[in-house]
């Protein structure tokens, strides 16, 4: 279905909708691009997706354009009219909700499962990441496609041994699957951000068997509070880390970031089943 729609630029100019910092605005306008980013998840015909922080509307031209019925939640009241003109387009395709996506509570604006895709604001990029990531599982979401800055997208996706593997990388991993599906040139951005960024897409996976997140939870932030400490000094505090180490033979010389998830998984099960994941219940 082709639309014919006013160039972006004209309706931020229409709109005046010039780009705040304090709302982490940071534009895209190349249809081309966003057509791939909204690729990502793959075939969106008919699918609901959420998009958080839609702006002026570009990605969700090209969520529409692929086919699907969009849930826009953006805060600044300057976009809404810019986005209604959007939806009338796009007759019962689009739903726009004026908020803040850190205080809405987006499952239930949903009966089926959505995709969420977003052009996220950097400043609650994370925030609403690890939301959705500590969500119940099999999550209420069905994938993310989420842009971030590079460095935070390299933590997502880090694995043990790399510099950026951490805390992020094992929320991210532990029960997900997650990938870089494409990085995004600061030029691509209007105005232009000072660092790169890139694409991440996570698809939710089986859970590891007898794993609970606060248990886990406990365990990488004990962990990673001291990464270049030995196991043995960081975990000191942790009730029934040391017992699972011996138990699973992992040595309690190595430093947390040679720890694999796996690994830290099979420690936060063990610790559970001896009975010290109480604390963290
Ligand atoms: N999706 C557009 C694009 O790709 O060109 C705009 C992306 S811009 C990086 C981030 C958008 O999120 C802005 O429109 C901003 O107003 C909005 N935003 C910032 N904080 C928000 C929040 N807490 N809840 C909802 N939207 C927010």
């Amino acid at each position: 279905m082709s639309i014919d729609l006013p160039p972006l630029r004209e309706v931020i100019a229409r709109y005046g909708l010039n780009a705040s910092k304090a709302l982490g605005q940071n534009f895209l306008f190349d249809g081309q691009l966003l057509a791939r980013i909204a690729a990502v998840p793959g075939d969106l015909t008919d699918a609901e997706v959420l998009e958080v922080g839609p702006g002026p509307g570009g990605l969700t031209r090209a969520l529409l354009a692929a086919g699907a019925r969009v849930t826009a939640i953006e805060r600044d009241h300057r976009c809404i009219p810019a986005l209604a003109e959007l939806g009338d387009a796009y007759p019962g395709r689009l739903r726009v909700i004026e908020g803040d996506a850190l205080a809405i509570d987006a499952p239930a604006l949903f009966e089926g499962r959505p995709h969420i895709v977003s052009n996220l604001p950097y400043n609650v990029g994370t925030a609403l990441l690890i939301g959705w990531l500590s969500a119940d599982w099999q999550p209420w979401w069905r994938s993310l496609t989420l842009m971030f800055q590079r460095e935070v997208a390299d933590r997502i996706v880090a694995t043990a041994n790399d510099d950026a593997y951490g805390r992020l990388a094992i929320l991210s991993q532990w029960r997900s699957a997650a990938r870089i599906a494409m990085p995004v040139h600061r030029s691509a951005f209007t105005p232009p951000p000072k660092v790169m960024s890139a694409v991440v897409h996570f698809v939710p996976t089986d859970p590891p068997v007898g794993v609970r997140l606060p248990v886990l939870e406990r365990l990488t932030a004990a962990a990673f509070g001291q990464r270049r400490k030995m196991l043995r000094q960081s975990l000191k505090g942790v009730a029934g880390a040391g017992d699972a180490m011996e138990m699973l033979g992992i040595e309690q010389t190595r430093r947390a970031e040679t720890v694999t998830i796996d690994e830290f998984v099979a420690l936060a099960r063990t610790m559970d089943r001896s009975g010290h994941g109480s604390e963290a219940r």
